[in-house]
């Protein structure tokens, strides 16, 4: 059999396992599988990829890595083409059913989920095709495929997130943060190109020249506008080696002053900052890890790199940049093992302007210990606001070094438990929002519409506008809990 044989037969046996169900009934709402088709139905699709009903299937996809909000949806696609997804949003805006695509489910409050809707799994749209200064990415591509593919040849993308399991098209309607954020901007800021399914199940393509409305909306547009269904991100030269600077700091404050200084002169290419317990688990003490990269015989000078610096510790390594880019792995793996990656994850990230950083984390981190946070990472990234170029991805304006703050802790997997820290989460965020924060939208916590309208301000009347653009019938994305289900769209919103 020839190879175009084999996998044309692989397709209609795929075909084959997606008739159990052939289409929906619109009048009880429910799928309608082979043997009942003499019921009145609004018939599937022809597809290439799979839509999946049973009961695994739509456990899975109606969780996500906060593990505590379940949403269950009544199918799960796995597209075998872009085409898929089309028809598919097609189909779900004539049964008025919500749908959204997920990554991997790394949000933490059910921001991949869809109640009684579909979920388009992406993790079967996920080739990486390399150019001299670009990649073409599917939208289910982890970073770690991506970088499977780019290093190599030597490129890698300039922004990437620090846990690289997670999905090209989740960062994109995210933002997108890491260590080079303060030099490259956010991930979004790193797109030239995308290819989308808007709600009206057109598929178009944008670019900052080209359906510039649409780009602008999808960056960092909590997936309320389209699918991203293909992007062609920007890649740069890799060096092979990174040194990684260790840096201690016996405060917040002493932190934040290098910190400033590191993010506007951007000697290195990394920064990272993490607050440390104490033995007795108060928070206080904070390491940077700052990172310069480079090639072989060319090695930075550490007089040069800590000129200036006020740190009270340090220790200096050498690592391959494969290696640095995977350095989680170890500490997942670990995570995994012990069970901890089970556990409810109630994560807390907000981003705040360098004016009232400080006050901030000390008011937030005065009410935890280490113990609640079950050992949780605190984590302080310097940003630039000149860096961060996406309208829809909101940052404090008010001064041109932010910061990214999150609280990552593993709660007991007790309701009580959970409830607490998303109600600490919501009380952090309103009073972060008082100091001029934005929230990082990747976490947990409760928002009412009058907080969406204040994320948003003052970009709101955009937002609607895009979304009555876009998705005028309010099918996309319903998890992020923007626009309320059951009416579209309207000017009064
Ligand atoms: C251990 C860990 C470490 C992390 N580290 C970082 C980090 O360093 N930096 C950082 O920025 N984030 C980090 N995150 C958070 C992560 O970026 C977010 O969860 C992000 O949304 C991507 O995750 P995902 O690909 O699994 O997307 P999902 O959680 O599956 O989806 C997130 C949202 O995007 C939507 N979406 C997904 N794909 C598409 C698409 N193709 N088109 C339109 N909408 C889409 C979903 O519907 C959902 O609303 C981390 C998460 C974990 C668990």
């Amino acid at each position: 059999m020839t190879k175009e044989a084999t996998v044309a037969r692989r397709r209609i046996l795929q075909g084959i396992a997606a008739v159990a169900v052939v289409g929906f009934d619109p009048v009880r709402r429910t799928w309608v599988t082979d043997a009942e088709a003499s019921r009145p139905l609004s018939r599937l699709p022809r597809l290439d990829g799979q839509l999946l009903t049973d009961p695994g299937s739509l456990a899975a996809a109606g969780q996500d890595f906060g593990r505590y909000i379940q949403r269950r949806p009544i199918a799960v696609l796995k597209p075998g083409s872009i085409n898929d997804v089309v028809e598919m949003v097609r189909y779900a805006k004539q049964q008025r059913l919500r749908i959204a695509m997920r990554g991997q489910g790394h949000t933490t409050h059910g921001q991949a989920q869809v109640e009684a809707g579909i979920v388009i799994d992406s993790s079967t749209l996920a080739s990486v095709q390399v150019n001299a200064s670009d990649a073409v990415v599917g939208p289910g591509a982890t970073w770690r495929q991506v970088l499977a593919a780019t290093l190599p040849r030597n490129l890698t993308p300039p922004t990437l997130p620090n846990f690289i399991d997670i999905t090209v098209g989740g960062n994109i309607a995210g933002g997108g943060i890491g260590g080079a954020a303060h030099r490259h901007g956010a991930v979004v800021d790193n797109v030239l190109e995308l290819e989308v399914v808007t709600g009206h199940g057109q598929l178009r393509k944008c670019s900052a020249t080209q359906n510039a409305a649409l780009f602008n909306a999808v960056l960092g547009g909590l997936g309320q506008f389209g699918i991203v269904v293909r992007a062609r991100i920007k890649l740069l030269p890799a060096r092979q080696l990174a040194r990684l600077y260790i840096l201690q700091y016996p405060d917040v404050g002493a932190f934040l002053d290098d910190a400033r200084v590191l993010a506007l002169d951007e000697r290195f290419d990394h920064l990272e900052g993490q607050v440390n317990a104490d033995g007795t688990g108060q928070y206080g003490t904070v390491t940077m890890f700052a990172v310069k990269y480079y090639n072989p015989g060319a090695p930075p000078s550490n007089a040069t790199q800590l000129a200036g610096l006020d740190h009270v510790g340090q220790e200096i390594q050498d690592l391959p940049y494969a290696a640095f880019v995977h350095r989680l792995d170890p500490i997942i793996d670990m995570l995994k093992m012990v069970g901890a990656w089970a556990l409810p994850h109630p994560w807390f990230d907000i981003f705040m302007p360098e004016s009232t950083v400080e006050t901030f984390v000390a008011e937030t981190l005065a009410t935890v210990t280490a113990e609640d946070t079950g050992n949780g990472n605190v984590l302080l990234y310097p940003l630039r606001r000149s860096k961060f170029k996406r309208p829809l991805l909101r940052v404090p304006q008010q001064t041109e070094v932010f910061y990214l703050y999150d609280v990552l802790p593993f709660s007991a997997p007790v309701p009580a438990a959970v409830n607490q820290w998303v109600a600490r989460n919501t009380a952090w965020l309103n009073r972060g929002r008082d100091l001029g924060g934005k929230r990082y939208n990747i976490g947990s916590a409760n928002l009412t519409r009058q907080d969406w309208r204040k994320y948003f301000s003052p970009v709101w009347p955009a937002v609607l506008l895009a979304k009555l653009a876009f998705d005028p019938t309010n099918i996309l994305t319903p998890g992020q809990g923007i626009f309320p289900w059951g009416r579209p769209v309207d000017c009064d919103d």
